[in-house]
């Protein structure tokens, strides 16, 4: 076997009924992935595809230069660009975005960034039904999914639309590298958390769940690497592989309590959001864990573990990411409250969800215990 082939993406070969159901409905997305080092050099090409001729380019303050550099690509597309993206895009934020939309004639968007960027760009693609082309630098996954969450008077809602996938993704693994080690390690670990509830969502399916573990393995044996050498290009390039594969999971089948959880303790505590998963994700997966035994076994293979909620706890010790809850934030006042809303209204979900337990796994999550049976 050459280098270059032993260094590829490998997929496991896994035959359907073990990776899934043996009846199911798969829905595929209509979206064009560009994937590699170096491809936010094809942004004029891919902008010229999807027929753009005035494209606004998006980004947070801090990227800025980035959105310049790159914007350069477009040539004479290039109408502007608009770097007030932020984190939680608070409803006056698209309202200003749009109005540089209308007033100058933009066909066509570009969200350079993170999940923030990339709700931006949802945001006034819904306002607009403009195309989108994402070209994402965290592992958040956002860009996958036809998914927009806004949290008002701390309650997080989210709606679907197709329309909201962008039509062209592009994956620049050159674009991650500035990304710092610690914000490497929390945002990929986050990306994690819908793989893993892909494979006992209801209406998994062996596709969905083929993807699920190969995008939670690309994470877990990339982010230790990263952590000790953060321009590591293979690491890289297998950390956006399995960000891909993960936000696929979030587009495609329904989630669950892990992430009903951290929709109600974000929202109520503005916690910030790849650590409340990374913290919640291993108790979550314990409470659920005798009640989906055939997806604990995908999710322990892929990290390599033996026990799978132990080594997602482990792996979140390995990069040093915060623990508790009350590390990050959340005052203990607040387990019973969250308790509380987290059983109203719940997602579908392998064991059903109890007032009492989920507040134990609340409190176990808060200290920062290892997890145990709730
Ligand atoms: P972010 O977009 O808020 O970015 C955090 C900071 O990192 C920003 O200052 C940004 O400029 C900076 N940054 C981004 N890429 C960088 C890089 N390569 N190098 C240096 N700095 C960089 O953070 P995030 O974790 O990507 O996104 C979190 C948000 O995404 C949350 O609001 C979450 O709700 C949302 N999200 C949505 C979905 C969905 O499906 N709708 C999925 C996942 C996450």
């Amino acid at each position: 076997m050459s280098t270059a082939a032993s260094d590829a993406i490998r997929p496991p070969i896994v035959a359907a009924g073990d990776a899934g159901r043996d009846t199911f409905a798969y829905c595929s997305q209509q979206y064009r992935v560009v994937f590699g080092a170096g491809t936010s050099a094809r942004l004029g090409e891919e902008s010229e595809r999807l027929g753009v001729k005035r494209a606004l380019v998006l980004t947070t303050p801090e990227q800025q230069d980035l959105g310049h550099q790159l914007g350069a690509g477009l040539g004479d597309r290039l109408a502007g660009l608009f770097a007030g993206a932020r984190m939680h895009t608070p409803v006056e934020i698209p309202n200003q975005a749009l109005n540089i939309v209308e007033s100058h004639d933009i066909d066509g968007l570009v969200p350079i960034g993170g999940g923030s960027t990339v709700r931006l760009g949802k945001a006034l693609s819904l306002r607009t039904g403009l195309p989108p082309i994402a070209v994402p630098t965290t592992y958040a996954g956002s860009e996958m999914t036809p998914i927009i969450g806004e949290t008002t008077n701390g309650i997080k809602t989210t709606q679907h639309s197709q329309d909201l996938v962008p039509d062209t993704v592009i994956h620049d693994v050159d674009l991650t590298v500035s990304l710092p080690p610690q914000i490497s390690a929390a945002s990929g670990l986050n990306a994690i958390a819908p793989a893993v509830e892909a494979l006992y969502a209801p209406d998994a399916n062996p596709l969905t769940s083929l993807m699920a573990e190969n995008g939670i393995a690309a994470l877990a044996r990339a982010l230790p690497r990263i952590i000790g050498a953060p321009a590591n290009a293979t690491a890289r390039r297998d950390a956006l592989y399995g960000a891909w594969l993960c936000g696929v999971c979030l587009g495609a089948v329904g989630m669950s309590l892990h992430h009903k959880l951290c929709h109600v303790l974000g929202g109520m505590f503005d916690l910030p959001h790849a650590e409340t998963h990374v913290i919640v994700l291993p108790h979550a997966v314990t409470y659920n864990a005798a009640a989906a035994p055939d997806a604990m076994t995908p999710i322990a293979r892929a990290l390599p573990a033996t026990n799978a909620p132990q080594g997602l706890f482990e792996l979140a010790r390995r990069l040093a990411l915060p623990r508790g809850l009350a590390d990050i934030g959340m005052p203990e006042d607040g387990i019973a409250r969250a308790a509380e809303m987290a059983v109203r209204c719940p997602y579908a979900n392998p064991r059903p969800v109890e007032r009492g337990t989920i507040q134990d796994l609340i409190a176990a999550a808060w200290r920062g215990d290892a997890p145990t049976q709730h």
